[in-house]
């Protein structure tokens, strides 16, 4: 069976999965199942971004990707994903504006339309 779920954009090229964090790599996997078991569409805007102008240095750094949040991916399914994803891995691996709680993954407009932002915290030492 085939479903709609693609992974496509401009700009991404699949070595990019090769600069992300690992850990990263596990959240977005996890996403993915999600999306698959719910016949959903992961279209990635946002990976590797080294544009000099950004705000954020989440996206060079190979610690965050962006999802496009279309009309498939309705309140509820956008809420599920997000709790499952930041229940299990938010408190270890999440990152968050001071005085907030971690997070890994959140749904947001930032002027660029809805989308998910996938982030991991910074200096993740993964195996020790
Ligand atoms: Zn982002």
């Amino acid at each position: 069976m085939r479903n709609k779920t693609i992974l496509k954009s401009a700009e991404i090229s699949i070595g990019d999965f090769l600069k992300i964090e690992p850990m990263l790599g596990v959240v977005f996997y996890h996403f993915v199942q999600y999306a698959v078991e719910y016949d959903l569409p992961v279209v990635i805007t946002s990976m590797i971004d080294e544009a000099p102008n950004r705000v954020s240095s989440t996206h060079n750094e190979g610690r965050a990707i962006d999802i496009r949040a279309s009309k498939e991916w309705t309140d509820l399914h956008t809420v599920r994903v997000c709790n499952k994803l930041n229940e299990l891995y938010a408190r270890k691996y999440g990152t968050a504006p001071a005085e907030k709680k971690p997070r890994v993954i959140i749904c947001h407009d930032a002027g660029t339309g809805k989308h998910f932002h996938l982030q991991i915290r910074r200096n993740l030492i993964l195996f020790k």
